[in-house]
C-alpha cells in the first residue's frame, strides 16, 4: 500500500488530508438533510469523492447531470443491470438507482475515499462485502422537523405522506449501521461525520502500520 510514508524513522500519514480508498455509505430518510451534510463534509475533509449514482428519476430543478446523478432512461438502466455494471442497485420510491462499480485500486492510488449516498436496501447488499464499507445512518431530530423539511422542499402532500411512511420503515434499518447520528445541529453533525471519517482512516492505517512494523522487527531480528 502506498499511503504510508516513512519520516524521521517512523511511519506517518496525514489522515486529515488523504483518503485510503475507503467506502463510506451514508443513508438517511429523505428530508434529513443528507445532501447538504455530504457537500459540507466534502468541503471540510480533503480526500473525499462523491460516487455519482445512475437513476431513472427525472432531475429536480437544482440538479445537474453528472454531478448529482447520471439521469438515464429505464432501458439504459436495464442494460447496465444486465451488463453487471452496478455495485448495487435498488428501487426507491418508484425509481431505480444504481451505484457504478468503483475502481478500488485507482481510489487507493489517488488517495481518495468514496462517499455513497444510498438507501438502506442498497447499503444492506454491500455492507458485508470484503472491501468493508463504513456505514453511517443519519436520523432527523424529530418527526415534526422531518415533516417541516419535506413541506419546505415543495413536495406534494401525497409525496410528503408517502415519504413519511417510508421513513418510518427505513429508520428501523438504522440498527444495522455501526454509526447512527442525529442531524439536529448541522455544524455538529458535520463535525461528527468528519471525525468518523478520520477515525476510520486511522483504524485502517493502524492494522497496516502494525503489519509493517512487525515485518521490520522480524527482519531486524533475523
Ligand atoms: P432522491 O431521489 O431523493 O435523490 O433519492 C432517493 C433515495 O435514493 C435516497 O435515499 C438516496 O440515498 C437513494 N439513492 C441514491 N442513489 C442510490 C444508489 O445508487 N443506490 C441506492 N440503493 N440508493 C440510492
Amino acid at each position: 500500500m502506498s499511503f504510508v510514508y516513512e519520516k524521521k524513522g517512523g511511519f506517518l500519514r496525514d489522515v486529515k488530508e488523504k483518503g485510503a480508498g475507503l467506502i463510506f455509505i451514508i443513508s438517511a430518510p429523505s428530508g434529513t438533510g443528507k445532501t447538504t451534510l455530504i457537500k459540507r463534509v466534502m468541503e471540510r475533509v480533503p480526500g473525499l469523492r462523491f460516487s455519482v449514482s445512475y437513476t431513472t428519476r427525472l432531475p429536480r430543478s437544482n440538479e445537474n447531470e453528472g454531478e448529482d446523478y447520471h439521469f438515464v432512461s429505464h432501458s439504459t438502466f436495464q442494460r447496465m443491470v444486465e451488463r453487471d455494471e452496478f455495485l448495487e442497485w435498488a428501487e426507491v420510491l418508484g425509481n431505480r438507482y444504481g451505484t457504478p462499480r468503483p475502481d478500488f485500486k485507482k481510489l487507493e492510488l489517488e488517495e481518495v475515499d468514496l462517499i455513497l449516498d444510498i438507501d438502506t436496501q442498497g447499503a444492506k447488499k454491500i455492507m458485508n462485502e470484503p472491501f468493508e464499507p463504513v456505514s453511517i445512518y443519519f436520523l432527523p431530530p424529530s418527526w415534526k422537523v422531518l415533516r417541516e423539511r419535506l413541506i419546505n422542499r415543495g413536495d406534494s402532500l401525497e409525496m410528503i405522506k408517502y415519504r413519511l411512511s417510508t421513513a418510518r420503515k427505513d429508520m428501523e434499518e438504522a440498527h444495522g449501521y455501526p454509526y447512527v447520528l442525529v442531524n439536529d445541529n448541522i455544524e455538529e453533525a458535520i463535525e461528527k461525520l468528519g471525525c468518523i471519517i478520520v477515525a476510520e482512516r486511522c483504524r485502517r492505517l493502524k492494522s497496516y502500520t502494525i503489519k509493517e512494523n512487525r515485518k521490520q522487527w522480524e527482519e531486524k531480528d533475523g
